[in-house]
């Protein structure tokens, strides 16, 4: 490891050489990407306990002309450096809201809440909220058909009495709110008492392992028998068992995400899917 001699120095330069170099290669093909049109918003549905469609969630994609689909993990850390990811958190949010206004008359999918994932530089821009209103105000739909999943770090990273407002302004508008990758962040418990959230989504790393490791298995009771006391609405990530999906309905669990019950998938598919399935 450390100190093993010049090879080893030389060598973690280069790598973090091609890292730069990869990362401005990536950011500098990102600033066009929109205009191009590369970017795809996917969407997997979010079930009940009758693994009926109650939602779902939107997940970006990249379409690029040469490496094919490129996914989230390997743009959105470096988007968010670079300050693109306003631009890439705008489109994704003009698309959902475009989709639920297409919706409007169907009378199913009238029902189907939209979640999508907003990142933590922005929701920490000053006009995040204004722009919010804006957009609801553009695009005539229910507000809390719309549901905005934060991640603790988003939270973690605000400062406190602005982090109060600006939730409680989303409320106001009657967004609904959704604390996403639920337990492996560092935010502590007295956030679940302060801020008014309406959903919490159990992380899938807790899922994964939860017929085999009682650990799992206690954190995911406890969560959710405390998610009664508060209200909150939870949503099982990553189930990929039919065994997985009893043993979370049985400790009460209400909302489930998947590849048990489909992958994120362009919207067409995810419709005809959806039809195949009724
Ligand atoms: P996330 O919000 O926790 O999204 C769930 C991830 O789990 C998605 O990965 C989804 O494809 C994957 N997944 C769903 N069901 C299963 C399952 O049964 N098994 C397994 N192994 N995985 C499952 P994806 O689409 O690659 O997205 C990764 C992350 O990228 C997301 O994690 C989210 O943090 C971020 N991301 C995705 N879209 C956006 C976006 O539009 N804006 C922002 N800011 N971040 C996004
Ligand atoms: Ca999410
Ligand atoms: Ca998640
Ligand atoms: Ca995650």
């Amino acid at each position: 490891a450390k100190g093993n001699g010049k090879n080893q120095v030389v060598l973690f330069d280069d790598s973090q050489q091609e890292r730069v170099n990869r990362r401005f290669v990536v950011e500098n093909e990102l600033r066009d990407a929109i205009e191009r049109d590369e970017m795809r918003l996917f969407f997997q549905p979010i079930v009940n306990d009758q693994q009926v469609v109650v939602g779902m969630e939107g997940l970006i994609r990249w379409q690029h002309p040469a490496r094919g689909l490129v996914p989230p993990n390997e743009f959105i850390p470096i988007a968010e450096q670079g300050g693109l990811i306003l631009a890439i958190g705008r489109w994704v949010l003009d698309r959902a809201c475009e989709m639920l206004v297409e919706w409007k008359s169907d009378h199913e999918r009238q029902r189907w809440t939209l979640s999508v994932n907003v990142s933590a530089r922005q929701f920490n821009e000053p006009n995040f909220i204004e722009y919010l209103r804006s957009l609801l105000r553009r695009f005539d739909f229910p507000p809390e058909r719309l549901c905005i999943e934060l991640t603790e770090t988003a939270l973690l990273n605000s400062i406190d009495g602005d982090l109060q407002d600006k939730i409680a302004a989303l409320k106001k508008q009657g967004v609904k709110l959704a604390l996403d990758d639920f337990g492996t962040g560092y935010s502590s418990l007295s956030y679940l008492k302060r801020l008014p959230l309406n959903k919490l989504k159990i992380d899938q790393s807790f899922v994964r392992t939860l017929l085999n490791d009682r650990k799992d298995q206690g954190i995911t009771a406890a969560v959710l028998s405390m998610a009664t006391f508060l209200d909150l609405e939870v949503v099982a990530e990553g189930v990929e068992t039919i065994e997985q999906f009893n043993y979370l309905r049985s400790l009460g669990c209400g909302a489930f995400q998947g590849y048990l019950f489909g992958r994120p998938a362009p919207i067409d598919t995810f419709l005809s899917n959806q039809i195949s399935c009724a």
